[in-house]
């Protein structure tokens, strides 16, 4: 899907109406969209472009034969979105190598980095795109890639002034700061609004003693190309879906659900998952296993689904942590690995109704022996 921005009101008072930026929607972008949303508007550019989701069409038609290197398929997709954006009316092709990523576990794991795939994927792909010739050059598109440090909030507007001076007409290093703080505005107002939407679905399921499930992947499983949309497959039996990238983060539920470790000394905060994983540099992979022991804990998540893709060498290592951690609270757990570019169909229609069966047959049953190890309902969860 194409998405056109309308631009905000901008700071100083050159024209820069004429910049139309193309961003893939790809990776890592997935979680951060909407800082660029809000960076770009501050600066006052013309258009804002993304690539559309991913699709096997999208690959095949703009992405195959540029790939110049063996990867797992959420990076090969790239070159489907790069591909597609030559083909849109842009004159700025900005592609964000994200070296780490903002988290809301900063400060309790030792660091919140991306996969170096995640970073290096860009001038992978690049390459293809230059092989015979430069056809970012003969489409008069500008290729930009800064150096995305998101776990050091302080260096981003230098970093990206460096990178967009020479496109972005009067552009300075203060109005580039300024532009970071509107990004993060942006990007912390969506999350504020995902995470009270998923406290919403709780409630519901509280009030109503209802089983929901959780997903466990990487943000970009949510991209229907590379998660197949299988979470949805859920829906019409009833299940509502949350995401662990967007849980709610209110103090009394976290100490509803953590509060007894911390009274024994297990875990510090409830964000500290030092008991369980004690490599917490990877960002996706902290928070994934962050999710799980959320997961665990709550009564009314009986099932998990964890999604993960062909040729992921940073999710084999989590494979079996995680799934120790749901199971050792009784919570379902059901894996759909190996993903690529095709959805396997039927064989996910089979597996749903599989699940589906035990999750109707035991979800009772798990809510109840969660509750029984947790303290009184806090009231704030009917509200
Ligand atoms: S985390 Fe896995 S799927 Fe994602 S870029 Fe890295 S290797 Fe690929």
């Amino acid at each position: 899907m194409l998405k056109i921005l309308k631009r905000k009101s901008r700071p100083l008072g050159k024209d820069r109406t004429g910049i139309k930026v193309g961003i893939p929607r790809f990776l890592n972008v997935w979680s951060t969209h909407q800082f660029w949303v809000g960076f770009f508007q501050y600066l006052g550019v013309g258009k804002i472009i993304f690539s559309s989701e991913t699709s096997e069409e999208q690959y095949r038609t703009y992405g195959k034969g540029r790939i110049t290197m063996d990867s797992c398929y959420p990076v090969k997709a790239l070159a489907g979105h790069i591909g597609e954006l030559l083909h849109k009316d842009i004159n700025l092709l900005f592609v964000p190598m994200i070296y780490s990523l903002p988290s809301f576990l900063k400060g309790h794991v030792l660091d919140t980095l991306s996969c170096t795939r995640v970073m290096m994927s860009v001038e992978n792909i690049k390459a293809g795109f230059l092989r015979e010739r430069d056809e970012f050059k003969e489409r008069g598109i500008a290729f930009v890639s800064p150096f995305v440090p998101f776990g050091e909030p302080e260096l981003l507007p230098k970093y990206l002034y460096e990178a967009l001076k020479d496109h972005i007409p009067y552009l300075t290093l203060e109005e580039t700061g300024k532009a970071v703080k509107e990004g993060f505005k942006a990007l912390e107002s969506f999350e504020r609004r995902m995470r009270e939407k998923s406290l919403e679905i709780i409630r519901w399921c509280a009030k109503n003693q209802r089983p929901a499930l959780l997903v466990l992947a990487r943000p970009y499983h949510m991209d229907p190309g590379i998660g197949h949309e299988i979470d949805a497959e859920f829906q019409p039996y009833g299940y509502p879906v949350l995401w662990y990238n967007y849980l709610p983060l209110e103090d009394w539920l976290l100490e509803w659900l953590f509060g007894q470790e911390i009274k024994a000394g297990i875990i510090k905060s409830p964000f500290d998952i030092s008991d369980v994983w004690t490599s917490s540099y990877s960002s996706n992979t902290n928070e994934i296993i962050w999710g799980a022991k959320f997961a665990a804990r709550l009564p009314w998540i009986t099932g998990v689904i964890r999604l993960s893709s062909y040729e992921c060498g940073m999710d084999q290592p989590t494979f079996t942590p995680v799934q120790k951690i749901v199971e050792s609270s009784g919570t379902l757990f059901f894996k759909f690995g190996e993903l690529d570019e095709t959805k396997p169909a039927g064989s996910v229609k089979i597996r749903v109704e599989t699940i589906v069966y035990y999750l109707d047959r035991y979800s009772p049953k798990i809510i109840e022996e969660k509750l029984a190890k947790l303290d009184k309902i806090p009231p704030e969860i009917t509200k």
